[in-house]
C-alpha cells in the first residue's frame, strides 16, 4: 500500500513526497488508520521502525482539520520523550511533516537556560515535544498549560521508567484533559510498563512490530 491510500490530508502527502517517502513502514501501515479514527494506541516498537511518522502524521492530520479559524489556546499535541536528543529529533521530524501546515512546533528539554525556552513559547505553540522535568518546571512557571491538549504521546516508556521519570510523568498525566487521544510507545512491554500504559489509555489498539 501507499501513503496516498491512507486518507491523510494533502499537505501531509506533499511533505512525505518531498522527503521521498511513498510506502508506509509496517507500524505506519497498522497504526495510521486506527489513529485517524481517533483510537488510542499501544505501540511496541523500537526507534528505526518509523514510529515517529506513525504517530505524527495522523496527529497532524487531525490538528490541520480542526484548526480553521481557531484562536490560539495553547498546546494541542504533547509528545513526551525521555532525552533531549530524542526530543529534538522528534520535533525536527514533525516540523518536516508539518512544513505545508500552519502549525507551530516547539521543543523543550533540560540542561539549557529556561528563560530562552519561555521566550520561544510566548507566541503560542500547537505541538510541544518535551522532556518531563523541564515541562513541569515550565508549567510551574506558567509558561505552558496542558488544559487544551487533544493528543498525548508518550514515547519510549521503558526508557522513561529507567531514567526515573515515572513520578513527573504521572503528575503531567494528571493535568491532561480526560477527553483526549493517547498514544503510548515502548520498545519492551514488561508488566510495569503495561500497567503504566493502562493508566493512560482507553481501549487502545495494540500494534507490535
Ligand atoms: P523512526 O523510527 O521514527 O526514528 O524513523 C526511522 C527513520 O526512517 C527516520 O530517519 C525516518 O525519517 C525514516 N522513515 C520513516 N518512515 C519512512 C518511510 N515510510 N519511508 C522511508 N523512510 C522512512
Amino acid at each position: 500500500s501507499y501513503f496516498h491510500e491512507l486518507g491523510l490530508a494533502d499537505p501531509i502527502l506533499r511533505a512525505l513526497d518531498s522527503k521521498g517517502y511513498d510506502t508506509p513502514t509496517p507500524i505506519q501501515r497498522d497504526a495510521i488508520p486506527a489513529l485517524l479514527q481517533g483510537r488510542d494506541l499501544l505501540g511496541i516498537a523500537q526507534t528505526g521502525t518509523g514510529k515517529t511518522a506513525a504517530f505524527s502524521l495522523p496527529s497532524l492530520h487531525h490538528l490541520a482539520k480542526e484548526s480553521k479559524g481557531r484562536t490560539h489556546k495553547g498546546v494541542r499535541m504533547l509528545v513526551l520523550s525521555p532525552t533531549r536528543e530524542l526530543a529534538a529529533q522528534i520535533a525536527e521530524n514533525i516540523r518536516e511533516y508539518a512544513r505545508f501546515l500552519n502549525l507551530s512546533v516547539n521543543c523543550i528539554f533540560g540542561g539549557v537556560p529556561i528563560f530562552q525556552q519561555k521566550k520561544k513559547l510566548v507566541p503560542g505553540t500547537d505541538v510541544l515535544v518535551a522532556t518531563p522535568g523541564r515541562l513541569l518546571d515550565l508549567i510551574e512557571q506558567r509558561a505552558v498549560t496542558l488544559e487544551n491538549v487533544e493528543i498525548f504521546v508518550l514515547d519510549e516508556a521503558d526508557q522513561m521508567m529507567d531514567l526515573g521519570f515515572i513520578v513527573p510523568l504521572k503528575r503531567i498525566a494528571s493535568m491532561l484533559p480526560k477527553n483526549r487521544q493517547s498514544l503510548f510507545f515502548s520498545a519492551t512491554m514488561p508488566k510495569a510498563i503495561a500497567e503504566l500504559g493502562a493508566r493512560f489509555l482507553n481501549n487502545p489498539v495494540r500494534v507490535e512490530v
